[in-house]
């Protein structure tokens, strides 16, 4: 991918483990890979669809002088953050931190620390058939939204169907979210469980009736299989309540484990 680099930006700041590093300060050196599509920037020669590398090299320099913290592994993940929540065209961040002037009673040239972060996409499945369903969903939404590093991209039409699973209970509201963040899955996992709690869900019958349900079908194309998450989701090619809002937002996407599309899976599906 395309990319813009900083090479030894020097900031003066004042991170450090020691008294002495928070009081004086030291010299950093940053060095940064952005990712982005320079393209319609290149095209049109119009600054405002690429990332103006001053703005950038000010902003770096800015967070990192307002802020002091013990570890440039904590400069690096919230500058990192920080950055592709304000510059929306980057899509990814390479991001190291040199301190040549460590505390380190030995000779030596540099330490550093290099993280990479980027934007991953998520799909996530709503449903709810218990009391308004209509605004736990919408609840779901809200809470999601509101929620740090979680962007909703698109959500897909919200459908009425039959409950599945062989248990008696009253039909369902589905739909899926498509959203943009910067949480890992199991952070994500975390973050739908805790709006699911706030729903006064209670977990009770297995694929029993529940106010809110939310479930990660999709994160990028990651294949991950721990005792508490599953990615891609478990059974969807069964369920027409996933695969219906999936062809929606996504006919296109290949699942990663079948390698057929959604539009071809819902049609293996029928009606
Ligand atoms: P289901 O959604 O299958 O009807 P639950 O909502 O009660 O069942 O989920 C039970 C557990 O499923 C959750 O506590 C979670 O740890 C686990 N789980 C595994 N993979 C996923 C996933 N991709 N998305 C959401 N939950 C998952
Ligand atoms: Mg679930």
């Amino acid at each position: 991918m395309d990319r813009i680099e900083i090479t030894n930006l020097r900031v003066f700041a004042h991170h450090g483990v020691y008294e002495e590093e928070t009081t004086r300060g030291q010299d950093f050196y940053v060095n940064m890979s952005l990712y982005l599509d320079t393209r319609p920037a290149g095209l049109s020669d119009e600054l405002e669809k690429s990332v103006d590398y001053g703005a950038l090299c000010s902003f770096i320099d800015s967070f990192m002088k307002k802020n002091t913290y013990k570890l440039i592994e904590t400069v690096a993940e919230n500058m990192s953050r920080e950055i592709l929540v304000r510059f929306p065209e980057a899509e990814r961040v390479k991001i190291k931190i040199s301190k040549p002037h460590a505390p380190i009673p030995l000779p030596f040239d540099n330490v550093s620390v290099e993280i990479e972060r980027e934007w991953h996409t998520a799909f996530i499945g709503l449903g709810s058939n218990m009391g308004d369903r209509q605004e736990y969903i919408d609840y779901a939404l809200t809470q999601l939204e509101e929620t740090q590093d979680v962007r909703i991209m698109q959500t897909s039409k919200i459908i009425e169907t039959a409950p599945y699973g062989g248990v008696e209970m009253d039909p369902f509201l589905n739909g899926v979210t498509k959203v943009r963040t910067l949480l890992t899955p199991v952070e994500l996992l975390r973050v739908c469980n805790e709006i699911e709690d706030g729903a006064k869900r209670e977990r009770g019958i297995h694929w029993g009736p529940r106010t809110l349900d939310l479930d990660i079908l999709f994160y990028d194309k990651m294949i991950m299989e721990d005792p508490d998450l599953t990615i891609p989701h478990a059974d969807m090619k069964n369920r027409h309540f996933v695969l219906g809002p999936m062809a929606e937002l996504a006919p296109g996407f290949v699942h990663p484990v079948y390698g057929k599309t959604m539009a071809d899976m819902l049609e293996d599906l029928g009606n």
